[in-house]
C-alpha cells in the first residue's frame, strides 16, 4: 500500500524545460528525444520518436475518450476530510489544500456520465497528478457511487487507473476499507449483467491494482504503463526477490494473462466502443 515508487515516471508535458522558451520543447524521458511540445500533443500527449505515453490530466482524458461535450460530472462537491488529523512532512489538511490549489481538484477522481463513439457509459478516472492518484475516501466514495450509477442506468463501466500510490497512506484504515467498497459495488453491478472495462495507465499499483482496477471484464492497457502492486525497490527491501526485467510493465502482464490488450491511445475510444458493441449484441 501507499509506495510512492512512481513519481519517477511522472515526467509530465506541462513541467517547464530548463532552458530555451519555457514548454516550447520537452524531453522524452525513454528515448531522451528532444520533441516539440505541440507535436506531442496533437498525438493525444505521446512522443512522436518513440511512443512513450506522457501522463495525461483527467480533462485530457475525458476530452480524447469522451465524444465531444458529453461529459457531465458527478458528485463534484465529495470533498477530503482529515478525520485522523494526521501529519508526516506536513499536515494532511495542509497537503490537500496545497494538491486543490495545484490541480484544481478536491480530490483525485473524477467520475459522472459520456458518451463513446454514441454509446452511453459511466466513466471514472484517477488522475495521478492530485497526491499520486492514491485512493482515499473521496475516490473510493465517488468510484462506488459511479458503479452504483452504471447498475442502475444499465450503462457500460469504464474506469480509467492512474494511481502510483495505491491506497492514501494519510487516511490509514478509512483509505483500506475503500478497496472492499468498490469492489462490493462492482459485485453487485457484475451480478446485475453490467460490463465493466477496465483501462490501465502509467502507473497503475498498490490498492488500485489491489482492487478495481485488475476487476475488470475486459482489462486493457496503454502501452508500457507500469502496473504492479508493490514496486521492485520495496519487493527486494521485504523479501529480497530478485524479479524479471519489465515484470510490471503492460507487456509483461499481457503475456500473463493479467492484460486482455494493449491499446495506444489514439485507439481507446475506436476499441471501447467496438467491446462494447461486441458485449452488448
Ligand atoms: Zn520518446
Amino acid at each position: 500500500m501507499a509506495q510512492d515508487n512512481s513519481r519517477a515516471n511522472m515526467t509530465t508535458p506541462n513541467r517547464p524545460s530548463r532552458g530555451g522558451p519555457e514548454g516550447l520543447w520537452m524531453r522524452c524521458p525513454h528515448c531522451k528525444a528532444t520533441i516539440f511540445r505541440k507535436e506531442a500533443e496533437r498525438l493525444f500527449n505521446v512522443c512522436p520518436e518513440c511512443g512513450y505515453h506522457f501522463y495525461l490530466p483527467a480533462r485530457d482524458r475525458i476530452a480524447q475518450l469522451l465524444d465531444q461535450d458529453s461529459f457531465e460530472a458527478w458528485f463534484t462537491d465529495v470533498r477530503p476530510s482529515d478525520p485522523l488529523g494526521f501529519k508526516d512532512r506536513i499536515p494532511y489538511c495542509q497537503r490537500l489544500e496545497a494538491e486543490q490549489s495545484k490541480t484544481g481538484m478536491l480530490d483525485a477522481a473524477v467520475v459522472g456520465r459520456g458518451y463513446i463513439r454514441g454509446r452511453p457509459v459511466v466513466v471514472g478516472i484517477t488522475d495521478f497528478a492530485f497526491m499520486a492518484g492514491s485512493m482515499g475516501s473521496v475516490v473510493g466514495e465517488k468510484l462506488t457511487r459511479a458503479a452504483e450509477e452504471a447498475t442502475r442506468r444499465r450503462h457500460p463501466l469504464i474506469f480509467v487507473s492512474g494511481s502510483g500510490g495505491g491506497a492514501r497512506m494519510q487516511e490509514g484504515i478509512l483509505s483500506l476499507m475503500q478497496m472492499a467498497k468498490v469492489s462490493a459495488a462492482l459485485g453487485r453491478y457484475d451480478k446485475a449483467g453490467g460490463l465493466y472495462i477496465s483501462i490501465l495507465t502509467n502507473p497503475t499499483m498498490g490498492g488500485v491494482a489491489a482492487s478495481f482496477a485488475l476487476q475488470g471484464d475486459i482489462t486493457l492497457a496503454e502501452p508500457g504503463a507500469l502496473v504492479g502492486f508493490a514496486g521492485k525497490r520495496t519487493i527486494w527491501a521485504t523479501v529480497r526477490l530478485e524479479l524479471p526485467e519489465g515484470f510490471q510493465t503492460s507487456e509483461f502482464l499481457l503475456q500473463h494473462g493479467f492484460v486482455d490488450r494493449i491499446v495506444h491511445r489514439k485507439d481507446l475510444r475506436t476499441e471501447v466502443a467496438r467491446i462494447i458493441d461486441y458485449c452488448e449484441h
